[in-house]
């Protein structure tokens, strides 16, 4: 049982701003919500942060949730050949709460 070094374990030697893979603006941490692909390819949004593998980031613009998807922004940013039906799905319906979100906020 010898320990082996994983290999292909980049570490970034500074840690990269945080920036929507759409409209490239960047923020804080907290003011962008990661998306983030496992081993298998599988994208889910993980709004810790905490999730291990590859992650991208979109800002709260519902705009940005469809153009992510039309533009197939998300697997560019991830380097997924094409999304799972399901994680896709997961993301337009992330898109309509931001959207709603954003029309509650604007109504009141
Ligand atoms: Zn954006």
């Amino acid at each position: 049982m010898a320990a082996q070094a994983k290999s292909g374990v980049a570490r970034p030697r500074h840690v990269p701003q945080r920036t929507c893979i759409v409209c490239r603006q960047s923020d804080a941490k907290r003011a962008l919500i990661r998306l983030a692909r496992d081993a298998s390819g599988r994208v889910a949004i993980d709004p810790t942060g905490k999730r291990p593998g590859r992650g991208a980031y979109l800002c709260h613009n519902p705009e940005c949730w469809s153009q992510a998807l039309r533009r197939h922004a998300v697997e560019r940013a991830l380097k997924v050949a094409a999304l799972h039906p399901d994680d896709r799905a997961t993301i337009e319906q992330m898109g309509r709460q931001l959207l709603q979100e954003t029309m509650s906020t604007a109504s009141s």
